[in-house]
């Protein structure tokens, strides 16, 4: 029909599909272009879920094949790589159906194509088969989201050097993989190859891994993935690659300077980083540039010009689907009259490995830095009983108080599940909580949230640590 839309939403990606889904909710008519041949985005298509997928299975392998016989279960595991990546593929498959299914419920228009805006208030659609639509609309929302960052000098080559996306999907077990970036998307890539059997090394510019992660915490993450067989080349800069029919040799050389060295790989996962996506958007015919790394810039969601509205990965803040979620849904409550929030520092971080590692708010580092007077308590999972039963001791968890007040200012755990567990510590800051409310609150034994009770506790200094 010629109504106008009250929004378009460019992309259809955890920042798209949760904006699309809250505007239907609110009565709003929205349509939601995707170029894709499916709803989800990154996260759901080549992103979060996949990896999650593998992460999952190749950690049941190596369980079965390291762990079970401990605990007295003898079996010898077989690999099935192709059964891995069709229950894999079943599963993503199942979840972007259900956003279609959603799309339904709440009366989104799902249009496919490309979108690109052409002028105020106008959305042209460019289907597959060429053919345009033109949509017009009060309000777009841009959520076109992210792409992997290219390393200059290295090329990428279908099952040779490849990026997150081609990695979710290798036909084989590489025996040498050579990581380059030990940020998130590379450790948990490198960690489901090497559990699978690939010798894993891990290539990193800097001289520590996870940048953004408590520094205490991501050395005890360095030091345990180590122990599982990773291997770290840190403080090196990679300066070309070159693939033959035997794999790929990796040059590289100290950050500092001096002496190239040759490592050789049959594959290489580029994995430093993802920066926003904006091809062919027609940004200059509504007057909007990107900045210097390609974001676009947002105040409460808005960009420069009337009626345009940015979410998730193509707009500032840390780069997650969970962060994107909540800002579609703040811009669309923006949009229909309601007041839109979201508290950036309380938006967790998880690395979603064995052990993993999950934080909210501030870390040492940024404490220290803004010169915060702060109190430290700690846990090991040692000394927690429910993970010493399970063999998983590996880790700790960090409360970090102010000093005066004891308002919680940032809790970092390592260690099973610490994503799940991370969610209390997360509400007690969301409602302005102090280490003595989470020290003071009930919680069940045993359980391995009970070493953030007692990190809490060791802030007031009443730990119960052996
Ligand atoms: P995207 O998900 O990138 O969606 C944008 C969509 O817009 C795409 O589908 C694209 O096709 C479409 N599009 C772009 N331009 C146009 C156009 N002009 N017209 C029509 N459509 C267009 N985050 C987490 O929080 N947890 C995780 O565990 C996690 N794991 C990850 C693992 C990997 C391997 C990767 C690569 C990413 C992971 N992320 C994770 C990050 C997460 O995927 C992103 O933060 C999230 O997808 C961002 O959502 P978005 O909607 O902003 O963008």
């Amino acid at each position: 029909s010629d109504t106008p839309y009250d929004v378009v939403i460019i992309g259809g990606g955890p920042g798209g599909y949760n904006a699309a889904i809250r505007a239907g909710q609110l009565g709003l008519k929205v349509a939601c272009i995707e170029m894709r041949e499916t709803l989800g985005g990154t996260c759901l298509n080549v992103g979060c879920m996949p990896s999650k997928a593998l992460l999952h299975a190749s950690e049941m392998y190596e369980a079965a094949g390291r762990e079970f016989a401990g605990l007295g279960i003898e079996v010898s595991p077989t690999l099935n790589l192709g059964q891995m990546m069709k229950q894999k593929q079943e599963s993503v498959t199942a979840l972007t159906k259900g956003i279609e299914f959603l799309f339904k419920k709440n009366k989104v228009d799902w249009v496919k194509g490309r979108g690109r805006l052409k002028g105020k208030g106008v959305v042209e659609v460019e289907a597959a088969d060429g053919t345009t639509t033109t949509l017009k609309t009060a309000n777009v929302v841009i959520a076109t989201g992210s792409e992997p960052t290219p390393l200059p000098g290295v090329t990428f080559e279908a099952g040779k050097v490849i990026d997150s996306t081609g990695a979710l999907a290798l036909d084989k077990v590489p025996e040498k993989l050579i990581v380059v970036g030990a940020g998130i998307i590379g450790l948990e890539l490198g960690s489901v190859w090497r559990r699978l059997g690939a010798e894993v090394t891990v290539v990193e510019y800097l001289d520590r891994i996870t940048p953004g992660v408590d520094s205490d915490v991501a050395t005890a993450f360095q030091r345990v993935l180590t122990k599982q067989g990773m291997k770290f080349k840190l403080g090196a800069k990679v300066t070309g690659a070159r693939t033959s029919k035997s794999g790929v040799e990796l040059t590289i050389e100290p950050a500092k300077g001096g002496e190239a060295e040759t490592l050789k790989g049959d594959v290489v996962l580029v994995a430093i980083g993802r920066r926003p996506y904006t091809e062919g958007l027609g940004l200059e015919t509504v007057g909007l540039t990107t900045d210097k790394r390609g974001f676009l810039d947002n105040d409460h969601f808005r960009t420069g010009t009337d009626g345009i509205w940015v979410v998730g990965d193509v707009t500032h803040g840390p780069m997650l689907a969970h962060k994107a979620e909540e800002d579609a849904v703040a811009a669309i409550e923006t949009i229909a009259g309601k007041a839109g929030h979201v508290d950036y520092n309380l938006v967790p971080g998880v690395v979603y490995t064995s052990p993993e590692v999950a934080w909210v708010g501030q870390t040492e580092d940024q404490l220290k830095a803004a010169g915060v007077a702060y109190k430290v308590g700690k846990f090991p999972f040692t000394a927690n009983s429910r993970a010493k039963i399970n063999h998983e001791t590996d880790g700790y968890a960090k409360v970090l108080a102010d000093a005066e007040t004891d308002k919680v200012l940032g809790v970092h755990i390592l260690g099973p599940q610490a994503g799940e567990m991370i969610h209390e510590a997360a509400m007690a800051m969301a409602f302005g909580g102090s280490s003595e409310d989470i020290a003071r609150t009930c919680h069940a034994h045993p359980t391995r949230s009970e070493a953030v009770r007692q990190a809490a506790m060791g802030v007031e200094g009443w730990t119960m640590q052996a």
